[in-house]
């Protein structure tokens, strides 16, 4: 099951970019769909969806149950044994089932290719460093946006004067390309992975 869109498209139909509070790309690309394959092919009373949350994001378990009713969900990295990241990396490397390609490049989450609109400036950063081209092509979809809908906004914000303001993934990289030291008390945010779960 796929919508076909990207998160761009979706954020051009539904004009309003992503952000860390508010995600059409994760609700209508994932959430919304794999809530009507759950009614089409399944019964709540003998369902059970399991969610990738571990122990350390208990607070999210517990506000997804509501989220997710009528169907029930479980998380198992929640329950004893509390494995730690490390431990789960290991154990999935005696299984030979080799970690995400982006766990090795620095990256905290196994998101939309590096890129996510929740992510914060630390992981956009990092997207620059190590994959400058796609970096660029979110960059130019920004852009692109921000023209669409001839509206000051974007995906990151920080504080100037005293006040929150649209950070562009342009000024970012600008920006960044100027001086190797982080800009901003922000700049070291990496940004949570509340994809799929919305909590
Ligand atoms: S990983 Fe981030 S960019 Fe991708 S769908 Fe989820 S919230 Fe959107």
């Amino acid at each position: 099951m796929a919508d076909g869109r990207t998160p761009w498209q979706v954020f051009r139909d539904e004009r309003y970019i992503g952000n860390s509070r508010v995600d059409p790309c994760s609700k209508i690309l994932k959430r919304n769909l794999c809530f009507r394959w759950l009614e089409q092919n399944c019964d709540p009373g003998k369902t059970i969806v399991y969610l990738g949350l571990d122990w350390t994001e208990m607070h999210r378990y517990e506000r997804a149950k509501p989220y997710w009713s009528p169907w029930n969900i479980r998380a198992p990295l929640c329950e004893e044994p509390y494995f730690t990241k490390p431990d789960m990396l290991a154990w999935l490397k005696q299984t030979g089932i080799r970690p995400p390609r982006l766990y090795g490049m620095g990256f905290p989450h196994n998101n939309c290719g590096g890129f996510c609109v929740k992510a914060g400036q630390a992981q956009f950063k990092l997207l620059l460093k190590t994959m400058p081209d796609r970096y660029a092509y979110h960059e130019q979809q920004e852009e692109l946006l921000r023209r669409y809908l001839n509206k000051n906004v974007a995906i990151l914000r920080r504080t100037a004067g005293g006040r929150t303001v649209p950070l562009t993934l342009r000024q970012l990289r600008e920006e960044t390309e100027k001086s190797s030291r982080p800009l901003l008390p922000e700049a070291e945010e990496w940004g949570g992975c509340g994809c799929f779960v919305d909590v």
